[in-house]
């Protein structure tokens, strides 16, 4: 299992456990969402286009989200495998991705729903903004994230359990706790038992 996509709703602790999984299996985390920040830092017109939608809440097009994603993707590092992390969250970017990895005759191989209670993770996440003040986690923004989320990402679930490679952790509790949980789905899923 060397082709991984990790979602879940806003706040769930994506990109904690993205960043040690990625290093246990030897790939490199791919989070779209770092990407955006890094280019909005640099001040790239990318950022600049960027930057209004990730401030209000909003996705960024998925046009714009699915070039800077198959341009990370041509990097050698990612020739391997790799772990995404926020990225594909619309069904337009998933028909992408398929049609991306097709090309070398790949195709994602697990994809890992971190599933958590939407109270706890807006907690979570306002108790994130104070700590990093990032300007898309004030009270407003926070919701509209889940919405988003509830109308754009959530129906990929369906289309990847559809498929047969979805893995569902429990995202509750400590990142310690959810870390072995994530760990043990993998190796079971790897294992051929069948996944829920
Ligand atoms: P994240 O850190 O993953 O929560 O991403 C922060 C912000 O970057 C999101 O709220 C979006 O504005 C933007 N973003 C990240 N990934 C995507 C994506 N796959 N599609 C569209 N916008 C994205």
């Amino acid at each position: 299992m060397k082709r991984l996509l990790l979602m879940g709703p806003p706040g769930a602790g994506k990109g904690t456990q993205a960043s040690y999984l990625a290093e246990k299996l030897g790939v490199p985390a791919i989070s779209t969402g770092d990407i955006f920040r890094a280019h909005v830092s640099a001040g790239t017109s990318l950022g600049t286009q960027a930057q209004a939608y990730m401030d209000a809440g909003e996705y960024v097009p998925d046009e714009i989200t699915n070039n800077m994603v198959a341009q990370r993707l041509r990097n050698p590092d990612a020739t391997n495998g790799f772990l995404l992390d926020g990225y594909p969250r619309t069904l337009i970017q998933v028909a992408h991705i398929d049609d991306t990895l097709a090309t070398n005759g790949h195709r994602l191989d697990a994809v890992l729903l971190l599933e958590a209670d939407t109270e706890e993770l807006v907690s979570r996440l306002v108790a994130r903004a104070a700590i990093e003040s990032r300007a898309d986690d004030n009270g407003t923004v926070v919701r509209r994230r889940q919405e988003i989320y509830a109308a754009q990402t959530a129906p990929l679930v369906e289309e990847y359990r559809r498929r047969g490679i979805l893995v569902t952790v429990d995202g509750t509790g400590t990142v310690e706790t959810v870390r072995q949980r994530i760990l043990a789905s993998l190796s079971e899923a790897s294992s051929g038992r069948p996944m829920h």
